[in-house]
């Protein structure tokens, strides 16, 4: 119960003399202890970190005993029931996957973990091999979203009947209700906040005589969700695309002078110190990750969460001064910039400085929806001056590298999640660390427009400095195929080993990349959704066919795309 694995061999060696046969260790002692767990994390009492403790204590005594127990040619221990869980196509995130197979495993649910970036197909042949009870669905880009309600298609076309779960960062109920569940009309599809909720969604699932009533009640829920969901979208006044123009943002730029950066073209960016990087962590997503939700340092005194938020910022710091001391991880940066001027909602980027050579062009997507007086309706690129005016956008691409991986895995051999997920929530601490770090050498040094700003690094999580660093796939620019001309640019993938995946995510998962607006008036924004008419006028500005772009911007649409006449008709 309090996660400790000191002698955790010794101890169970000690049982496993007294206990008639190995398996009584764990149906007996074992098993109370993590009910008792299991009962304190549902009434709010215990939290994740400890969970993942105790669950470690559970899975290193269980290694002990299994030699005994084959030998002795015991059965299996009843489990509750069999889950699958993946991350979907193209996604490389599992934190939050790993969280959640834990603290089922914990509650004797099998766990069939079949990693990151699982194609469909995958995903139907294990959970008939293993005929599973239930899959569960993990992402963390939009374009994940997209691969559930394809894998929710496909189980429903291949006649499949258990439930389907879908968490992770950009899920939600709405979209589950949305887009997801219409699909799956044999059984349903339902989304789980995070893993405190995972047990007793599953344990309702799978209780005979509650699981109708529970599937039925969630299926009027959602059905209200989109119905709600429609209502309101379709109250939300959307100009067209000229009049969302017509109000862009209007910087003066007469008076505006760039400041030139130290060189144009892209750089690699060497000699990284972890120690360094360190300082300029964020912690309070750490605890978030970890379910702990408050600011930090604050959260340590929480009157509720503080004990487990001390105990969970121990461990981190033990673990931070190894990865320091003995060099975990291997961060590689690479940075460019270019010069740069508006046209229109593009930004075009010139390989000269008389800006003759057209280099690339960086699309943005502007807001459409209806605003009150004075506020612009914004693009990016009005925070780039227009031709005549010399100006010039950054980009840049940061990795703490891909040791987390087999170290994670190292971790995972040893019986040990709790420090499995600390390994992998901590390099992502590192690379939007280093993205900081990086934002602010650009500031002070290689682009210098700042270069007497002075903010301690702790400082610098308020953004109080000039400039931002849009990442594509987030708010200001929903669209992750944009990734694709940034790491063209700076040749990411050979300077940084960064690869993109076909659905635009970056792996390793533990990096950052985004372009950099010096403007002092540029800050982030949400596009928000847009009309068709900005997709067509989006999709041929990127020589895309109008369907593609639908796919990459399907979060953002607010139409249904596909024939207007069948639509019409309907
Ligand atoms: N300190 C935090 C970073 C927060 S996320 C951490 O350590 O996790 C901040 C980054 O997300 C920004 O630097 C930017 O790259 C990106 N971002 C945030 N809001 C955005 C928006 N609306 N549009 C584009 N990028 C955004």
């Amino acid at each position: 119960m309090n996660g400790i694995t000191e002698y955790i061999d010794e101890d169970t060696e000690e049982a496993r003399l007294q206990a008639e046969r190995p398996l009584h260790v764990i149906e007996g002692p074992l098993m109370a202890g993590m009910n008792v767990v299991g009962d304190l994390f549902g009434a709010g009492k215990m939290f994740l970190p400890q969970v993942v403790k105790s669950a470690r204590v559970m899975k290193q005594a269980v290694a002990v005993l299994l030699p005994y127990m084959e030998a002795e040619k015991e059965g299996k221990r009843d489990s509750a029931g069999r889950v699958l869980m993946a991350t979907v196509k193209g996604d490389v995130h599992d934190i939050g996957k790993n969280i959640v197979g834990v603290v089922l495993a914990c509650n004797n649910y099998d766990i069939i973990d079949l990693g990151v970036m699982v194609p469909p197909q995958k995903i139907l042949e294990e959970a008939k091999a293993h005929d599973v009870d239930i899959i569960g669905l993990s992402g963390l880009i939009t374009p994940s979203l997209d691969e559930m309600v394809h894998l929710a298609s496909e189980l429903e076309r291949e006649g499949f009947d258990m439930p389907l779960l879908i968490g992770g960062a950009t899920t939600s109920k709405v979209h589950t209700a949305v887009k997801i569940s219409p699909q799956y009309s044999k059984s349903q599809a339902i989304y789980v906040t995070d893993a405190s909720r995972a047990v007793g969604v599953v344990s309702s699932l799978l209780n005979k005589t509650q699981r109708q009533d529970y599937i039925d009640n969630i299926r009027s829920e959602y059905a209200e969700v989109a119905e709600r969901h429609e209502r309101s979208e379709r109250a939300k006044q959307r100009l067209p695309l000229a009049a969302a123009r017509a109000n862009a943002m209007n910087i003066d730029w007469t008076d505006y002078k760039a400041t030139e950066p130290e060189f144009t073209g892209s750089k690699v960016i060497e000699g990284w110190d972890l120690a360094e990087i360190a300082n300029y962590i964020d912690w309070t997503p750490f605890f978030q990750t970890w379910e702990l939700k408050g600011v930090y340092p604050r959260i340590l005194d929480d009157e509720k969460y503080g004990e487990a938020a001390r105990g969970l910022f121990d461990d981190a710091q033990e673990m931070l001064k190894k990865i320091i001391a003995e060099k975990w991880f291997n961060p590689r940066a690479v940075i460019g910039f270019w010069p740069a001027n508006r046209d229109g909602d593009d930004i075009r980027l010139f390989g000269d400085a008389a800006r003759s050579e057209p280099l690339a062009t960086l699309h943005t997507l502007r807001q459409q929806t209806s605003k009150r007086k004075d506020r612009p309706n914004l693009a990016l690129a009005d925070f780039v001056a227009p031709e005549g005016t010399p100006d010039w956008v950054g980009g840049f691409v940061v990795t703490a590298g891909p040791e987390e991986i087999a170290i994670a895995e190292d971790y995972e051999r040893r019986g040990d999640d709790y420090g499995a997920i600390m390994v992998k929530a901590l390099a992502d601490r590192f690379a939007e660390a280093m993205a900081e770090m990086m934002h602010q050498k650009v500031r002070t040094e290689h682009w210098g427009y700042a270069m007497d700003e002075s903010y301690d690094p702790q400082e610098l999580i308020g953004e109080p400095y000039d400039g931002i660093r849009p990442a594509p796939g987030y708010p200001a620019q929903p669209d992750h195929t944009e990734k694709r001309t940034l790491f063209d640019l700076l040749d990411a993938t050979t300077h940084t080993g960064v690869e993109l995946t076909e659905s635009m995510a970056m792996w390793p998962g533990s990096s950052v990349s985004g372009l950099y607006i010096g403007h002092p008036d540029a800050y982030y924004f949400g596009v928000a959704k847009v009309e068709r008419d900005q997709v067509e006028d989006y999709a041929a500005r990127k020589g895309m066919t109008v369907e593609e772009a639908e796919r990459w911007l399907a979060p953002i649409l607010n139409y249904r795309p596909g024939d207007m006449k069948a639509i019409a008709a309907e």
